[in-house]
């Protein structure tokens, strides 16, 4: 089956703040995978890790600045409305029935995201909401990650591979794709990091989401 329209791409985070790694991961995958468009989905509550340092609002906020005019870019803040934690399949359970049965969903993931998979809700149902997305990050280089998936992960990994990226076009979700990108070593952490100890994070980030952290006093205290 060939899917109606281009595929939907789905970036999840906590974006505290959004960076260029961020940027990056969505824009070269939108191109490689000749995406529709990449949706930033901002988390509200995070299930899997401590709270974000600032409020949803103000990574909404920064997620917004930070995609501008790109046309291949959408902002989806359906998390930051939900009253406690957000599953991520969840969301994509919502997206499925919004946008119906055939067109293919791309959950896009940095190879850290996709070492934990199997610690998130449900995460079996993931594959079949969406196609999964592995984009290579700084510190987890492919050749040791696979070592490191645990035991259901890797069971998935071996069976739902697709060697040919652009066979997300085929089918609505199910297989997984791993994606060489550029490599920034660029986290969140760090530029917070910067930040407290009153160095410039500038040119980690969009001079728009400075700006914006610099006017709000954000991750200094
Ligand atoms: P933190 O440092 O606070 O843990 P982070 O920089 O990892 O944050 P998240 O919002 O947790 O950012 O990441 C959202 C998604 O983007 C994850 O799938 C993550 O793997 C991916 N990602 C973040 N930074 C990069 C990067 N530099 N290269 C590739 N993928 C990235």
């Amino acid at each position: 089956m060939v899917t109606a329209t281009a595929p939907i791409g789905v970036l999840g985070g906590t974006f505290d703040p959004i960076h260029f790694g961020h940027l990056r991961l969505a824009q070269e995958v939108a191109e490689k995978l000749r995406l529709d468009h990449v949706r930033f989905v901002p988390s509200g509550t995070p299930p899997h890790r401590a709270a974000p340092d600032v409020s949803a609002a103000h990574r909404l906020a920064m997620v917004r600045l930070a995609i501008g005019d790109n046309r291949l870019f959408t902002v989806d803040d359906r998390e930051t409305r939900r009253d406690g934690p957000g599953y991520t399949v969840d969301t994509l359970g919502e997206l499925r029935r919004e946008v119906g049965a055939t067109r293919a969903i791309c959950l896009l993931l940095g190879a850290d995201a996709f070492l934990d998979l199997a610690t998130w809700s449900r995460w079996h149902e993931l594959f079949r909401l969406a196609h999964v997305v592995v984009a290579h990050r700084p510190g987890y280089p492919v050749n040791i990650w696979q070592d490191r998936m645990p035991q259901p992960l890797a069971r998935e990994y071996a069976s739902r591979t697709m060697q040919q990226p652009l066979a997300v076009h085929l089918a609505p979700a199910g297989g997984i794709v791993v994606i060489a990108i550029a490599a920034l070593d660029i986290s969140a952490t760090l530029i917070r990091d910067c930040v407290r100890s009153g160095a410039s994070p500038r040119y980690l980030l969009p001079d728009s989401v400075l700006d914006y952290i610099q006017a709000k006093g954000l991750y200094v205290g």
